[in-house]
């Protein structure tokens, strides 16, 4: 049985296996992945803080350099990290190939960095003062990953990371791991300096170490809400900048003007792709006045036409979710929803029985708070309907719920688009658009429980937390000048 290594200061290293990796479309173990000890964390954050040493003073074109090359390894191989990000999480090829698309759009942005990292000058603030402003890189950040991205997450942090001059150990998931080893491969062919980018493997306990670590200046974290809390509570009690995005509850409103044809693709797209294990899926369509029949019956009728199988096999739609405990958690919810009045009206919990951690596509009418598949994220492929009378209820319904991470509304109203855009408290929103992922040259990040911290993750606010600032103010006195001056300066 394989055991999947770290990858310390350009190399592989190996430890004793001890979590299981699975294969989710055949339920068989595929792998084993090492907690590494106490000794072995400082023994990877000292590497990393060793790199830095010199990395933070790399020249700008250097890091382009190595960013651009990075980029160009990743497109040639795309195919190799696919399957592998398919055979551990079970997401199709074409959905693993859509999130390296969407990773490698930030290290393009990252390659940006001369541009990014330009400071500020103001000329002649006083009498032959000049001031200007530069931004320095942190030290050693770890970023800390989810399943369900096991290489987009990872290159939203690393990317900016690495470009404004940081060091990273990056801590991913222990469902997917193997593919964060490439990256660190192929950093160091594109001609990254050992030691700068490290994977250490492992569970909540190194991320506990990493939390309390002294040699760690930054944590990036994405996961669930409540370890996501967790991870910024501990980290900043630790003295370290965190920023910590957590898990989602995405509604999709439609009103009466909406095409429904297009309403029922998107809902169908952003609810059950990728079995719906999406931070950005849309969990629940609410229904504004009387759409609710026709688009139920449009939404069921399309879900009729889906194929679920593993994602290798070009005929499925979307493949197995992560593990058997979390397939047997999603057929529980669907299974305890009529006890709460709620209407299945699409059943796909029989595929269970299959090989595989496989759920079929569930469709479940009249969800609404106090119901436990609206309350909690499932995080699988079940979509539920609300229905509401009006859009102030819709807007309510979104901004009473606890997460905000994204949201849509699909109308042919632009006013009423606009105004909801405005009304609701989310962070990401979409007109017509189901999963409004902003691309990298914007920021990524949700409101309320969906983010913990104040900065979005990637883009401007990416490069605004891996760096801190700092202003420096220089007159060059003239050769006899001198003075003595208690008063406060003044620029005037
Ligand atoms: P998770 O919270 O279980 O794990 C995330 C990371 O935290 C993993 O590396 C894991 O090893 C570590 N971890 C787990 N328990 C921990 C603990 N008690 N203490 C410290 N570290 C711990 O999340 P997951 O199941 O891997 O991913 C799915 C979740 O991530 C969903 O809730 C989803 O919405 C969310 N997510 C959010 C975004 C976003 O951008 N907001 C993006 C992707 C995923």
């Amino acid at each position: 049985m394989t055991t999947i290594p770290h990858f310390v200061n350009g190399q592989r290293k190996e430890g004793e296996g001890t979590l299981p990796v699975f294969n989710p479309a055949t339920g068989e173990v595929r792998a084993h992945v090492p907690v590494p000890d106490p000794a072995f964390v400082d023994d990877v954050v000292a590497s990393a803080r060793a790199a830095w040493a010199t990395w933070r003073s790399s020249t700008l074109s250097q890091r382009t350099n190595i960013l651009f090359t990075f980029r160009q390894l990743l497109v040639e191989h795309a195919d190799e990290l696919a399957a592998l990000i398919t055979a551990e999480h079970g997401k199709t090829l074409a959905d693993a190939h859509g999130e390296i698309a969407r990773g490698l759009e930030n290290v393009e942005y990252a390659c940006g960095l001369t541009e990014h990292l330009k400071g500020g000058f103001s000329a002649q603030v006083a009498d032959g003062v000049d001031v200007h402003s530069l931004r320095e890189p942190l030290g050693v950040v770890a970023a800390i990953t989810p399943f369900n991205f096991p290489i987009m997450v990872p290159l939203w942090m690393t990317a900016n990371a690495l470009a404004t001059g940081n060091a990273v150990v990056l801590k991913p998931s222990e469902r997917d791991p193997s593919v964060s080893v490439r990256l660190g491969e192929l950093l160091g062919q594109a001609g990254l300096p050992n030691g700068v980018f490290n994977v250490l493997q492992g569970n909540a306990t190194t991320v506990t170490q990493l939390l309390e670590h002294p040699g760690v200046d930054a944590v990036s974290f994405v996961g669930s809400t409540p370890v996501a809390r967790h991870v910024y509570e501990s980290g900043i009690a630790h003295g370290k900048r965190v920023q910590a995005l957590g898990g989602a509850k995405n509604h999709m409103v439609v009103l009466g003007d909406a095409d429904l044809d297009v309403a029922a693709d998107a809902a169908i797209n952003a609810g059950f792709g990728s079995a719906g294990e999406r931070c950005m899926a849309i969990s629940v369509v609410v229904c504004v006045g009387d759409v609710a029949d026709e688009l139920v019956a449009k939404i069921a009728e399309r879900i009729d036409a889906l194929t679920v199988g593993p994602g290798d096999d070009p005929a499925s739609d979307f493949g197995p979710v992560i593990t058997a405990e979390h397939r047997d958690r999603v057929v529980n919810y669907v299974a305890n929803a009529p006890a709460e009045g709620i209407t299945i009206v699409r059943d796909g919990t029989a595929l269970a029985e299959r090989d595989g951690f496989f759920v079929g596509p569930c469709l479940l009418d009249g969800v609404r708070p106090g119901t436990a598949t609206y309350d909690n994220e499932i995080f699988g492929p079940v979509l539920g309907v609300a229905r509401v009378a009006t859009y102030e209820e819709a807007v309510t319904l979104i901004n009473s719920n606890p997460y905000g991470n994204g949201t849509a509304i699909f109308t042919r109203d632009g006013n009423a688009a606009r105004r909801f855009s405005r009304d609701v408290t989310v962070g990401m929103i979409g007109i017509n658009v189901p999963i409004p992922v902003p691309i990298a040259s914007y920021s990524f990040g949700g409101w309320k429980n969906s983010l913990f911290g104040h900065a979005h993750i990637y883009g401007p606010e990416g490069f605004a937390f891996y760096t801190r600032a700092k202003v420096i103010t220089t007159r060059w006195p003239q050769a006899s000048e001198s003075q003595i001056d208690l008063g406060f300066p003044r620029t005037r």
